[in-house]
């Protein structure tokens, strides 16, 4: 059993996120974000940075997918024990939620990296006996409930987070606040330096709000105005703890809304967005701001394909803790490239035979589409025109897709359920397969089991994305809108392809559906399809130049790097 002393030795970067993905046994997280934490402690790991992980243990998990006869997704709760991969630690700490106390335990899980280093990850948890019932199920399920149950976890988590790593005698040298959920921090952090409330009330530039400031971190990921947390007044006045001073918050995270990422923004000193793009479009949301850019990553052990792990091991060897070393990717002979790519195409399938009986033919060219089923994300936009996509694609296409809607989020089931009528309709033609609860560990499998990895969110709502990353990785080339983290991959036929057009403006348009789709199929009809069937050197150029022109950069350990240098050492 690990003892969570021996964390407290050094000074720590504390990073908090209201979801973290490690692997899908354990269900905190729901996608990109979640992931995207994950990856984030794993390079940490491997790079000896010393780092604590606070989250939420959601007992229920985020949910369980599964579609009914007319495609509609239904939800279910996801029964998992905490007790195989976590410690309960015996120290609580208390905070005042709607006026009662609610006592926080915390769960101790440590990530180990193959090259040594380990990194302690607190799940906070308030289904503890005495609590009131109603206070045991805050941590229940992810992105559960409304926002009443939204703000008592965002207290949990920032309060709760805080008070327990300073009841745990951790020492923090910075907090790091992976999106604004985990804003409340900073008014504990004020608390906790006596920090007369009025005098940081000046513009916060009272010394000890100043000394605040510095300790404090942000991450945004949220490129559009409705997409931050906020909440009214009078419902942060009901549940809030009396420490924290609700006209403080009015005059400095907004009149009419407490706005959790206003509340970050004022008291961080260092301020970014997840990809150069998104950089800008939050400096036009929030100017009067610095913020810089540090573009996301993935994990590269984590989302590399077992087939593609021997092939990095042989050729490129210290490629998992070094990826940079896949810069040298073209040194790799094309035939094993192409013979591992068809092995992980071949594990997909025999996975996709299981689950759904459904035989895909292993000569044709997949097309892979699978995230978050958000409508901004239009994963149906492809169908738009099924009599052209027909006259492309009849016997040389096929598609598998995947993702969850939130439960909540009855558009985002509707487009989920008009790709599944798609798939009856075109049925005898082209084969479509969406796949039932995607996850973590269904991605590993999915994304480097197909030959193109397509993304056609609308401008400039993709942040940065991350599964293109994964694909990249696993020789997949991207086919892709110029939005995020591609805008800055993308070399046009080189290492993938773009749809739609260039990115030029900041405050564009986030339409564009027509334009996007003409050149989805022009693309698809006259160069990648004849690429993928009569120059298969070619191709194999192309997915030699995704691994080292993309995935030799775009990961979290090159990422990890920056946010040392750029956020934490200063
Ligand atoms: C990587 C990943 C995502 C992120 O996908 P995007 O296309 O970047 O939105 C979402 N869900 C899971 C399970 C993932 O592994």
């Amino acid at each position: 059993m690990e003892d969570w002393k021996q964390f407290t030795q050094d000074q720590r970067i504390a990073y908090f996120s209201m979801e973290i993905g490690l692997k899908a046994e354990i269900p905190t997280y729901s996608g990109g974000l979640g992931v995207l934490a994950g990856d984030t402690i794993k390079s940490a790991a491997d790079l000896r940075i010393p780092m604590i992980a606070v989250t939420l243990l959601y007992r229920k998990g985020y949910f369980r997918q599964h579609f009914n006869s007319d495609g509609w997704q239904q939800e279910s709760d996801i029964i998992w024990q905490p007790e195989k991969y976590m410690q309960r630690l015996p120290t609580k700490t208390l905070v005042t939620i709607e006026k009662r106390d609610v006592k926080i335990q915390a769960w101790l899980h440590t990530v180990k990296s193959p090259a040594g280093g380990r990194l302690p990850v607190l799940f906070l948890d308030t289904d503890i006996p005495g609590n009131a019932e109603e206070d045991r199920k805050i941590t229940d399920h992810l992105y559960g409930g409304g926002l009443d149950l939204r703000l008592k976890q965002e207290i949990v988590l920032g309060i709760g987070g805080a008070r327990i790593l300073q009841a745990l005698n951790f020492a923090i040298k910075k907090y790091h606040m992976n999106e604004g959920h985990a804003s409340l921090l900073t008014i504990e952090l004020l608390n906790k330096a006596r920090v007369p409330i009025e005098s940081a009330l000046e513009e916060c530039n009272s010394s000890n709000a100043q000394q605040v400031m510095d300790q404090c971190v942000f991450t945004t990921h949220t490129p559009v105005e409705a997409g931050h947390d906020r909440f009214p007044y009078d419902l942060a006045e009901r549940i809030l703890p009396p420490e924290v001073p609700i006209e403080f918050l009015k005059k400095i995270s907004g009149d009419d809304h407490l706005n959790m990422t206003i509340l970050a923004l004022k008291l961080s000193k260092y301020i970014n967005g997840v990809a150069k793009r998104h950089g800008e479009v939050s400096q036009n949301l929030f100017p009067g701001f610095e913020i810089h850019a540090i573009t996301n990553g993935i994990h590269p052990f984590t989302w590399c394909s077992p087939f593609f792990v021997n092939l990095y091991d042989k050729y490129l060897p210290g490629w998992a803790n070094e990826p940079e070393l896949l810069v040298r990717a073209d040194i790799i002979p094309d035939e094993e490239l192409w013979e591992n790519h068809c092995g992980a195409k071949a594990l997909f399938f025999h996975y996709i035979k299981e689950v759904t009986g459904k035989e895909l033919n292993p000569d044709l060219l997949t097309i892979g589409f699978a995230r978050r089923a958000a409508t901004y994300k239009r994963g149906d936009l492809i169908f738009k025109d099924i009599d052209r996509l027909l006259e492309i694609g009849r016997g040389k296409l096929q598609f598998v897709f995947g993702g969850k809607s939130h439960p909540q989020d009855e558009e985002g089931k509707k487009v989920i359920q008009r790709i599944i009528k798609q798939a009856y309709d075109l049925r005898g033609e082209i084969d479509l397969i969406y796949l039932e609860n995607y996850n973590m560990d269904i991605a590993s499998r999915f994304i480097p089991g197909v030959d193109i990895w397509l993304n056609n969110p609308m401008r400039p709502l993709e942040a940065s994305g991350t599964s293109g990353m994964k694909a990249a990785l696993n020789g997949v080339p991207n086919f892709s809108v110029l939005d995020g983290w591609w805008i800055e991959g993308h070399m046009e036929g080189v290492t993938g392809w773009s749809i739609g057009p260039p990115p030029t403006e900041v405050d564009q348009e986030v339409g564009r559906a027509e334009e996007d789709l003409e050149d989805m199929y022009q693309k698809l009809e006259n160069i990648i399809i004849p690429l993928y069937y009569n120059d298969r050197k070619g191709w194999i150029k192309v997915m030699k130049n995704a691994i080292g022109k993309n995935a030799y950069y775009f990961n979290t350990h090159v990422m990890m790097r920056r946010y040392v240098t750029d956020a934490y050492i200063h």
